[in-house]
């Protein structure tokens, strides 16, 4: 397992444009404040979806001003408020998927705090790969945190007395839209408690198909 600090160093040291892609969970605000320390005003891509918890805009508006954050709110042109009781996957394309694609156009290095003990459907997940939007254009996918635990992610941010979510103090493992979220159904899963269960990912981390796939 690569050293996060080094392959974030190294991948900065290639990259012309980078971002981070952060919903304020653990992982990502760990791994944002590796980042910050070495590239402060690095663009925190953020997808308002209008259905997060209260808390998370709260805590996000707080760490933005605690660290003097270059937050960039990516939002749908046309929002559908409540889409979720009609179609899960329609609402994650539009809130999320899609304004976040369109934002990637203008980076080429994609930092995620993804890890593969966060769920069965990453653990497969590579620490640097390339990943292709729908419009074509490929740009490197750079999840240092990706073989980390649990454990060592709340060490790290206990270490560093990172303030973290109140949300996690209520039992939720993994913190999405408040409409989709529970408290986790089976501990060794922690993304059980997303969409009640029936699905693990939004879309934004499956490889899309190209056109013609
Ligand atoms: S997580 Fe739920 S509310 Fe949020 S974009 Fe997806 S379906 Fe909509």
């Amino acid at each position: 397992m690569t050293d996060p600090l080094a392959l974030i160093t190294s991948s900065l040291e290639a990259a012309q444009a980078p971002a981070l892609t952060c919903s304020f969970q653990v992982e990502g605000v760990v791994l944002l404040d590796m980042l910050r320390r070495i590239r402060p005003g690095i663009p925190v891509l953020f997808v308002e979806t209008f259905h997060h918890f209260d808390e998370t805009s709260r805590y996000r508006d707080q760490l933005t001003e605690q660290w003097n954050l270059n937050l960039v709110t990516l939002r749908a042109a046309e929002p559908q408020p409540g889409l979720w009781q009609v179609n899960t996957d329609d609402c994650c394309a539009l809130h999320k998927v899609g304004p976040l694609f369109a934002a990637l156009e203008a980076y080429d290095v994609w930092f995620t705090g993804l890890r593969r003990e966060q769920s069965p459907s990453r653990a497969a997940l590579r620490e640097v790969g390339s990943f292709r939007l729908p419009s074509g254009k490929s740009l490197t996918k750079v999840s240092p945190l990706a073989g980390w635990t649990t454990q060592e992610v709340w060490e790290y941010a206990r270490e560093h007395a990172i303030p973290l979510l109140p949300l996690y103090e209520a039992g939720y493992a993994s913190i999405g839209c408040e409409p989709c979220t529970r408290v986790s159904l089976d501990p060794s899963n922690p993304r059980s408690g997303r969409w009640q269960g029936r699905k693990l990912e939004c879309g934004i981390h499956i490889q899309p198909a190209a056109a013609g796939d």
